[in-house]
């Protein structure tokens, strides 16, 4: 995601101003990232679209660059669909704090409850783990010797040294344990299927009857992309859980699952599990996950680097014809162009490198510019290199052609020769320096 989302970026990088135009195919880029990084198709519209607002509503700051701008719309509108705020556990007022752990088979469930745990632990809290997935018995064995790394007690119901097949009791019975032994957390590790299963999401239901959990966590593998918004909608439809659990964020996990899941069932992300090993598990925070899904300090570096260079090569130019004094209507022209391509002139004159301070207050009529564009377009090219031999009679052919009157056109040479002159003086200011943005 991040490598498209900065290529999407990029591309806007070094323009004017977010129009509707230049900001279309830079939305499309953005919208088909997102989808490819399985991001809900409906999330992925309702982002672009979204962002998209925001932008043109934007007024553009001369002195950031529209790439800018619209990698912080696209940050804050992800932190924004992330949740915005990191939400805690729900802790019982009275102990213990009853944690019911649900989720498919291998999306970190069990590794997680140890590192919930641990996490606990280190809080000076005191867990106990129940053991409530009991159809496989190295299932309770793998929560056994994690908890044995962490020392932290298992509860477990094994007669004649098998487990006993009842996740139910597990649960019951674990809670009961905590409070015998003043144990003031107690996390329910449970069975998971490969895929959503009837029997499962029964038995999870019955657990959650049983104990009354005061915190309802779904763990979710974040590699699964859109898959694990259909599993998160199904588990939230069926237990109403209160948060979920992020895992193996530490892979080359695709941003796309935190995304969809937050905004498609409307509940936080709680946690985020980010490796194998049991202290790999930190508060989910949303503004990081962002970050993180943008490569923000990159991208915004990319941008800045780009627009540099963009600036550079547009002052350095723009100085280097200024020197030589042979700034000619030519090069006038260009520049409206290069204006009207981006925008409103108004807002737009003012990024001309070196004009923007001088201009900025005048009021510009963009049929002003219609004009003088015509009576440029009426010059022969010899005329536009070199206006110093537009003598009167060329004067009424230029006036004639571009239908206007030969005093505007006197008019146009006159402003022309005083903006020269006024280019000049500055370039000299700007002497034996940098290519610098004047506009800062
Ligand atoms: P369960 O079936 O839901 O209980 O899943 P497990 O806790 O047994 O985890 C399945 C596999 O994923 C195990 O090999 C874990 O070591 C691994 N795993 C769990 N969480 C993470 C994580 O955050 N990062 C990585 N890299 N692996 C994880
Ligand atoms: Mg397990």
């Amino acid at each position: 995601l991040t490598e498209k989302l900065e290529a999407a970026l990029k591309s806007v990088s070094g323009q004017g101003r977010i129009t509707e135009l230049n900001i279309a195919g830079t939305m499309r880029e953005i919208r088909r990232a997102l989808l490819e990084a399985d991001v809900n198709y409906q999330v992925a519209r309702e982002f672009t679209e979204r962002v998209k607002e925001k932008a043109l509503g934007t007024k553009v700051l001369s002195s950031v660059s529209p790439g800018q701008q619209l990698v912080k719309i696209v940050y804050d509108e992800l932190v924004r669909l992330l949740g915005s705020e990191q939400v805690d556990i729900n802790l019982s007022p009275t102990p213990p704090t009853v944690i019911l752990v649900a989720g498919l088979q291998g999306s970190g469930k069990t590794t997680f409850c140890a590192k919930l745990a641990l996490y606990f632990k280190k809080k000076g809290r005191a867990p106990l783990l129940a053991a409530a997935d009991v159809y496989r018995p190295a299932a309770v064995e793998q929560l056994k010797t994690l908890a044995a790394s962490i020392n932290v007690p298992v509860y477990s119901i094994e007669e004649n040294g098998q487990v006993v097949q009842d996740a139910v009791r597990v649960a019951r019975e674990a809670v009961q344990e905590a409070r015998r032994t003043a144990r003031d957390i107690v996390i329910i590790d449970t069975a998971g299927r490969l895929h959503i299963d009837e029997a499962m999401m029964q038995e999870v239901e019955q657990i959650k009857e049983a104990v009354r959990p005061h915190e309802i966590l779904f763990v979710v593998d974040s590699m699964t992309g859109q898959d694990a918004v259909n599993t998160a909608k199904a588990f939230n439809e069926r237990l109403d859980f209160d948060g979920v659990v992020l895992t193996k964020l530490d892979g080359d996990t695709r941003g796309g699952a935190a995304l969809s899941i937050r905004s498609v069932v409307n509940k936080p992300i709680k946690f985020a599990s980010t490796g194998e090993k049991l202290d790999a598990l930190t508060p989910f925070y949303p503004d990081r996950m962002a970050q993180r899904i943008l490569g923000m300090g990159d991208v915004i570096s990319l941008v800045e680097r780009a627009q540099e260079q963009y600036d550079a090569r547009q002052a350095e130019k723009l100085r280097r014809k200024l020197r030589s004094a042979d700034f000619n209507l030519e090069d006038f022209y260009e520049q409206l162009q290069r204006i009207k391509k981006m925008g409103s002139l108004r807002e737009l004159i003012g990024m001309i490198p070196g004009l923007g301070r001088y201009v900025k207050d005048l009021d510009v009529d963009d049929d002003a510019f219609k004009h003088i564009e015509a009576m440029i377009l009426s010059m022969t090219p010899e005329e536009r290199r070199n206006p110093d031999i537009i003598d009167a009679s060329r004067r009424r052919r230029i006036a004639r052609g571009s239908g206007m009157e030969v005093s505007d056109v006197n008019q146009l040479l006159r402003q022309f020769k005083e903006m020269r002159k006024m280019m000049k003086s500055m370039s000299k200011l700007m002497g034996k320096g940098r290519a610098v943005d004047l506009r800062q």
